[in-house]
Formats: C-alpha cells, sequence, structure tokens
C-alpha cells in the first residue's frame, strides 16, 4: 500500500474506502464560504495591499511615476528617490532584513504572512471569490462541474474565468508597468506599439496569475514555495499557529443538539468536516500540525460558528501553541524571538541612517591611466584625472569641482567643460589638477576631489585620491 494514498473522500469518511496512486492529479479542491474575525482581519491586511498594488504605479511625483524600475537606465525610482547600481548593497540589505522579519514573525505568529499577505494566498482568495459570485457556494459549484455542458454552465464558467483574465490582466499591467512605466504601457498596448519584451512580459504575467490562483492554488504552497518546508525550523513550542484542542474535541461524532455527549464519552468536534472544508490547502488541522497549513485561520472561523450554533464555547480550533495546549501557558518573552527583534531593530535603524544620510550625487575619481604619473610644465607639477559624477536626485543640477589639501599648496584646478547633468545622468570630466613646484614637499599625497551642486550646496560628495610630484 506504500505507493497509494487516501483519496480526500476517504478522508471525508464517505464510508466507501478509494485510493489514488502517487503522482495522479490532486482532486480538485471546493472551498466553502464562511465568515468570521480572520476573514475580516484578511479583508483588512490583504486590501490595503491590493489597492497599493495596484494604484502605486499611477501615483506621479514632479511629473515622475512615483515608484518606477526603469531597467534599461538601470535606476529605481522610489518617491523622492533615484536609486542605481551603486546602491546595489541597500537592496541586499533589504532583503537580508526581510528575511530576518520573516524569521521574527514566523516564531511569533507562525505563518500569518502565508495565510493573510502573501500573493499567492490573496490572489486565490480573488479567484475562489469570483467562482463563487459567478457559480455559487461549494455545494453549487461541486454540482456545476458534475452536470453535463450546457447553457448555463457555458455562462457560469465562462463568467468566472472571464473575472479571472480580467484580474491577472490588470495584475500583470500593474506589475509590468512598475517597469515599464504604466502609463506608456497602457498607452503602448492600446496602439499596438509595445517593446515586444514589455508586451511579452504581460502576457506572461497575465498567464502566470490565471494558472496559479485559478488552477495551482493549493499546489503552489504545498510544493512549490520553498518557504513551506523550512517554516518548522522556526517554529517553537511557543510559536502560535492555528491547533486542533485534540482533549476538547476527541471523541469526535455527530451528537443531537441538547444531548448529553460528554456522558457517553464525546469530545466537542461534532465531526462535521466544516473545518475541511474550508481550508484552501485542503488539509485537516484534527490530524495534528502539518506543513501544509498556511494559518489562515479560516478552519478558526469554520469551526467557532459551530459552535455558536451548538452553543459550546468557540476555540475548539485556535491559534494557540504547543505549550499552552499542554500545560495551559504560552510563553510570549522568550530569548529567540527577543534575539530576533533586537537583531531586526539594529539592521533597521542602519538601513534607515544609511538611506537618510545616502547623497543623492555620488563621485568617484580615476587617475588617468594614459597619462604619465605627473608632468611638470612651466614650474607646475600636474596631474590628471577623470571624474565621474553621478545625479541621482530627480532634478538637474550644475556641478562645481574643488580641491581638498594641504592648506600650504597652492592647487590649481582646469576643466575643459563644465559639469551639467540631467536627472539620472553619469558624467565623466577630466580634470587637471597643478600645484607649484616649489612647494611640494612630498612624493605623493592625498587629496580630496569635492562636487557640489551650485543651486543646492547640500547636495556635495567627495572621492579621495593622490597627487604625485616629483621625488
Ligand atoms: S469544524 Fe469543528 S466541529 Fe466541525 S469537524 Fe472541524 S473541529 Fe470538528
Ligand atoms: S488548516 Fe486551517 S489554518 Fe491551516 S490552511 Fe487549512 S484552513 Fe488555514
Amino acid at each position: 500500500m506504500s505507493d497509494r494514498i487516501p483519496t480526500r473522500e476517504e478522508q471525508e469518511g464517505d464510508g466507501e474506502v478509494r485510493y489514488r496512486m502517487l503522482y495522479e492529479s490532486e482532486d480538485k479542491v471546493y472551498i466553502r464560504h464562511i465568515r468570521g474575525v480572520y476573514t475580516r482581519i484578511r479583508k483588512y491586511t490583504g486590501l490595503p495591499l491590493l489597492l497599493a498594488f495596484f494604484f502605486i504605479p499611477w501615483l506621479n511625483i514632479d511629473g515622475h511615476q512615483a515608484v518606477h524600475f526603469d531597467l534599461p537606465a538601470r535606476q529605481f525610482h522610489i518617491f523622492w528617490t533615484t536609486f542605481g547600481p551603486q546602491d546595489g548593497f541597500l537592496l541586499a540589505w533589504l532583503l537580508i532584513i526581510a528575511a530576518f522579519a520573516l524569521f521574527a514573525i514566523t516564531t511569533w505568529l507562525g505563518r500569518v504572512w502565508c495565510g493573510f499577505t502573501c500573493p499567492q494566498t490573496v490572489w486565490t482568495l480573488m479567484f475562489i471569490w469570483a467562482e463563487r459570485v459567478c457559480e455559487g457556494d461549494r455545494s453549487k459549484r461541486m454540482k456545476l462541474d458534475a452536470a453535463p455542458w450546457g447553457v448555463e454552465k457555458v455562462l457560469r464558467k465562462g463568467g468566472t474565468h472571464a473575472i479571472w483574465l480580467i484580474i491577472s490582466l490588470a495584475t500583470a499591467l500593474a506589475f509590468v508597468g512598475y517597469f515599464y512605466g504604466i502609463r506608456d504601457l497602457v498607452v503602448d498596448l492600446a496602439t499596438f506599439n509595445a517593446h515586444p519584451q514589455g508586451a511579452f512580459w504581460v502576457a506572461f504575467f497575465t498567464f502566470a496569475t490565471y494558472m496559479n490562483a485559478g488552477f495551482l492554488r493549493e499546489q503552489v504552497c504545498k510544493y512549490m514555495c520553498p518557504y513551506a518546508r523550512f517554516q518548522s525550523v522556526m517554529y517553537d513550542k511557543d510559536t502560535l499557529a492555528v491547533y486542533y484542542d485534540a482533549r476538547r474535541g476527541e471523541a469526535r461524532g455527530p451528537r443531537k443538539k441538547g444531548v448529553d455527549y460528554k456522558a457517553q464519552g464525546m469530545g466537542d468536534c461534532i465531526d462535521c468536516y466544516w473545518c475541511v472544508q474550508v481550508c484552501p490547502v485542503d488539509i485537516d488541522i484534527r490530524d495534528g500540525m502539518q506543513y501544509e497549513c498556511i494559518n489562515c485561520g479560516l478552519c478558526v472561523d469554520a469551526c467557532n460558528s459551530v459552535m455558536d450554533k451548538m452553543q459550546y464555547p468557540r476555540g475548539l480550533i485556535r491559534f494557540t501553541s504547543e505549550d499552552e495546549l499542554e500545560t495551559g501557558k504560552t510563553q510570549f518573552a522568550r530569548p529567540r524571538l527577543f534575539g530576533y527583534g533586537l537583531v531586526l531593530l539594529l539592521m533597521l535603524g542602519l538601513f534607515s541612517h544609511q538611506v537618510v544620510t545616502r547623497s543623492p550625487v555620488q563621485v568617484e575619481v580615476q587617475r588617468d591611466r594614459g597619462a604619465r604619473m605627473y608632468r611638470v610644465t612651466q614650474g607646475m607639477v600636474q596631474n590628471v584625472y577623470t571624474v565621474k559624477i553621478n545625479n541621482m536626485d530627480q532634478r538637474p543640477h550644475q556641478f562645481s569641482i574643488g580641491i581638498e589639501g594641504k592648506p600650504e599648496y597652492d592647487y590649481s584646478l582646469r576643466m575643459q567643460r563644465g559639469a551639467e547633468l540631467m536627472p539620472g545622468e553619469i558624467y565623466s570630466i577630466p580634470i587637471r589638477v597643478s600645484v607649484p613646484k616649489a612647494q611640494l614637499k612630498d612624493y605623493k599625497h592625498d587629496i580630496f576631489i569635492v562636487i557640489q551642486a551650485k543651486d543646492a550646496p547640500e547636495l556635495e560628495d567627495r572621492h579621495k585620491t593622490v597627487f604625485i610630484g616629483p621625488k
């Protein structure tokens, strides 16, 4: 029997034992609609994120798209700041912070990210909403799927897929719009002038969203998402997660309302399967903690509504911890959580400091490799450098270039053209720095090349280099 696993029907105990072979396609999951506290919480967490995702690309600041990842220009415009390739370490830092935040939150609240904010969950629930609108609740959908094709089935299924496609296309447009520029993308697509790559990615993400949220659904969480696999490493005995209180629930079984079921040795679980029918990953939480569980709380809402109907106390399935189920107490203040929190705060502080103090103009200096180390003309020792100015500000600026070195030396600087840079422009300019030979006492000394925006003196950067003279 090792190559066979029980079917959903078998799990649901309809009395008939059937098996399906490994690698056989999964049974379709028909989710029962349920209302409750956690469904409401998800609305309040998911909706703002969804709105932000769809509307942020349409925001403009100073005539530019507020969030625009302009890959050809290698610039990321995020509200009032522009980041370039030299800011890659900030991105790496951000990813590390996100990973740490995920560790900390998972240790504290289990997989709430998966259950409440993960795009796969949010989009899947959106698609299920579309199914419910067009085809009805669980039992109606099951009947419709089993029914032969006719006008009603075509219309209902067609409606579902039309809504899915609209959501998928809107998702793809918003996502690609962050890179292409949303207004340009919409106009270019409408006039058949879109860049082939832009059009390809819109088609790709429309298809990916349609397949992921429409058909793959829980398979993504179960088999494709790596996070599901390593979450257990972050859990401890006090992690808050969705648990079934077996001590209270067993022995499970149907009973008539109002009978003294406890006298018959029964627990609070009436074995109604509502908790299974609402589960988006198709598991039975009563079998214990399983890696597939995304902590969405739908089974909590379902069971609470059953408990209300039966006039039993709520919380047979609830967010609790292994410790609480065993000892009646969850230990919130624990070293691991404290450590994660501290490291997270520290990293966030350093990251914010870096971003706030980061100058939107940057200068790099290279001694000119093609030239001699130095040149002596008319009593002056001259060094040649290439100054590379990067204007990551969102306004054009004219830059002055100055030299800071030893106070006793009279530096003079010559450059052939001015440094006027447009937003996001990188500009290289050769400069000649000279010092009277009579003043030079060292063979080599440090100097700073300082650039400053003429119209905004606070935009300044400096680069250390060396000035070389005769030995
Ligand atoms: S919803 Fe509650 S009562 Fe019904 S089967 Fe699940 S645990 Fe038991
Ligand atoms: S077992 Fe409950 S919390 Fe876990 S995924 Fe299923 S419905 Fe959500």
